[in-house]
């Protein structure tokens, strides 16, 4: 099995056939096939990342007026509206001392996923080759694809309670065809957050080797131990990262799909040229309220923040009852667990039975493996839901104790 592969048989032989070679790998998101589940069967989804509450009523109320007020309503402005952009650009300067143009540094995309996939399309030269850290979010296997990249896994390995990046492996994985490194921290499923030491390591290994590097920080504000450091602001690497982040996370509105890219204009020009070709524009009256919602005051991202760690402790406690063993998450709102001290070893067959088991559904992280067997007996849980949810589930996972 390979990233981005649906678990669910018979998902995967629908695109056979059709699909052209670069996406013959692919099938149904593992999201959709586990959210799926979830409705067929009736369980807790822990699977699909997303809140079960929705964010600030302010900000849904601002979205509501600028839809009635006529803003937005028509073809946003392609690079996005002037006020989220400046918005954008005073998040980057009021939380990590980033100084970006809103006119010409700042790019806003159909979520974080068309940012990322844009990137790729607009740097990759077919049959460059990518690095990106494994497990990874899917769409990052499916976006080299469509660029025409080669994929290089670098495994996150998990030792004493956490994963760690090998840097020495990092290092080894970058050759004469190595175009740049798509970086996730706080890193999707893990949980990871990589330390300062270890981003100035990635951040040499580019300059030296002269790599763009392509940093997804969705989770920036779901730090609960550690710091998030973002890429850009390394030495070197301001002109060389596309930096990319999103609402969906930070305010609670994943649907909303109102994502940006901050980077030089060299670089936001050609993601742009990308973009336009694949939305061209997209959430217009969303994108009024998003910029609302990046000036909230500090009380609401550590509101956000700390009601999530008491998620994140809660969950892990229930997981560790049930008999798990927990990488207790730095970041993100991810749990993942290793199955075998329940005596499995196999994360798909698990997740697929786990419904019927135990009324709860996850996602196995072998699907965001190429090396399947080293991501085997992992399943991620996700916690971003209310903690009466968290408490029934973790109940219901006590069965699997019974065997
Ligand atoms: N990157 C990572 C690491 C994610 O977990 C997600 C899922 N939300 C995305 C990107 C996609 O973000 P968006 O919903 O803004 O497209
Ligand atoms: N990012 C979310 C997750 O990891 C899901 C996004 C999606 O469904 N594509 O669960």
């Amino acid at each position: 099995m390979t990233a981005g592969q649906a678990a669910v048989p018979g998902a995967r032989d629908r695109g056979r056939g059709l699909l052209n070679h670069r996406l013959a790998e692919f099938g149904t998101t593992i999201f959709a096939e586990m959210s799926a589940l979830a409705v067929r069967t009736g369980a807790i989804n822990l699977g699909q990342g997303f809140p079960d509450t929705d964010g600030p009523e302010e900000i849904r109320e601002a979205a509501v007026r600028a839809i009635r007020d006529g803003r937005g309503n028509q073809y946003p402005p392609g690079p996005g509206i002037p006020e989220l952009r400046t918005a954008v650009a005073e998040h980057q300067q009021r939380f990590h001392d980033l100084a970006y143009d809103p006119e010409t540094e700042v790019l806003i995309t159909a979520g974080a996923t068309e940012a990322i996939a844009a990137s790729l399309l607009a740097l990759v030269e077919p049959g460059d080759e990518v690095i990106a850290l494994e497990p990874y979010y899917d769409s990052y296997a499916a976006s080299i694809a469509m660029a025409g990249g080669t994929r290089v896994p670098v495994t996150l390995r998990p030792r004493d309670g956490a994963y760690h990046l090998d840097l020495d492996e990092l290092r080894d994985a970058v050759t004469d065809r190595t175009r740049l490194i798509l970086l996730n921290s706080p890193h999707n499923p893990t949980g990871t957050v990589l330390r300062r030491d270890e981003l100035a390591a990635v951040a040499e290994l580019c300059v030296e080797r002269d790599l763009l590097a392509v940093t997804d920080e969705v989770y920036e504000h779901l730090v609960f131990d550690g710091e998030h450091h973002p890429l850009a602001g390394f030495p070197g690497m301001r002109e060389r990262t596309v930096t990319i982040s999103s609402s969906g996370k930070t305010f609670s509105l994943t649907g909303w799909k109102v994502g940006w890219v901050t980077a030089t204009p060299a670089l936001v020009s050609a993601v742009r040229s990308a973009k336009q070709y694949l939305t061209y524009v997209s959430a217009g009256p969303f994108q009024y309220a998003v910029a609302e919602a990046l000036a909230l005051p500090d009380s609401y991202y550590t509101a956000l923040r700390e009601g999530l760690r008491a998620r994140r402790d809660l969950l892990a406690k229930g997981l560790r009852e049930a008999g798990f063993e927990v990488f207790s998450p730095a970041g993100t709102y991810f749990i993942t667990t290793d199955i075998r001290p329940l005596g499995e070893s196999d994360g798909v067959s698990f997740c697929l039975a786990l419904p019927e088991r135990a009324g709860v559904v996850a996602v196995p992280t072998q699907v965001f493996y190429d090396h399947a067997a080293a991501g085997a007996p992992y399943v991620r849980f996700a916690f971003c839901k209310r903690e009466d949810v968290l408490r029934q589930a973790a109940e219901r996972l006590l069965t699997l104790r019974e065997g």
